[in-house]
């Protein structure tokens, strides 16, 4: 091929290259928003009432964490392509719920932004974000309780991650092997009865 043939092949290119540019730049920006937004709760979480609400965890009198790093946020190197299923919070996060993958139990509920959930789909071992601390928390790092990764999906709508998992020892910090064990409330049925086992 010679002349404009060539010439076209390699306006082609460039057209692509530019649109494939511009959709990557739109993720890593969609990310960004998200880490800056972020930053911008914790700190305001304090004093914008309604606007945003703070976990429910967090005393409202202790002071927002401060950004660990206050310079560059590392960039996820999670697929764009599940990046794009996922509907994050206005933090950026999606709330992961932990089940032990062969007896169903349902273990505890973390939450993960695209780094948490990059980390945990190639590591073997579940990573979540510590919206307390802000920073990344790999179970079992401090307490030897890990979790290894067996499965994870999304669900229908993309707002939260199951992970299916080995738990090795209890999955609660209080030493409890669920985070809802022994924690049940009481439950009335549609006729005002208790309903047996709540
Ligand atoms: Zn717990």
């Amino acid at each position: 091929m010679t002349g404009p043939g060539k010439a076209l092949g390699a306006r082609v290119t460039t057209r692509v290259t530019t649109r494939v540019t511009r959709h990557t730049s739109t993720l890593r920006g969609r990310w960004h928003l998200g880490r800056i937004r972020s930053w911008h709760d914790q700190v305001g979480a304090g004093r914008q009432n309604g606007q945003v609400s703070a976990p429910a965890s967090t005393p409202a009198s202790t002071p927002a964490s401060t950004p660990a790093s206050g310079g560059a946020l590392p960039r996820s190197a999670l697929d764009p392509a599940i990046a794009a299923r996922l509907r994050h919070d206005v933090r950026g996060l999606v709330p992961a719920i932990a089940q032990q993958w062969d007896t169903g139990e349902v273990l505890m509920l973390g939450w993960m932004d695209d780094e948490a959930l990059h980390r945990t789909l190639t590591t073997g071992r579940v990573t979540y974000f510590s919206r307390s601390r802000d920073e990344y928390w790999r179970k079992g790092d401090t307490s030897g309780h890990v979790q290894l990764v067996r499965s994870v999906s999304l669900d229908c709508d993309g707002d939260a991650i199951l992970v299916q998992v080995d738990q090795v020892g209890p999955a609660c910090h209080t030493g409890t092997r669920t985070c809802f064990d022994t924690r049940g409330v009481p439950v009335r049925g549609a006729d005002g009865r208790p309903v047996s086992g709540s």
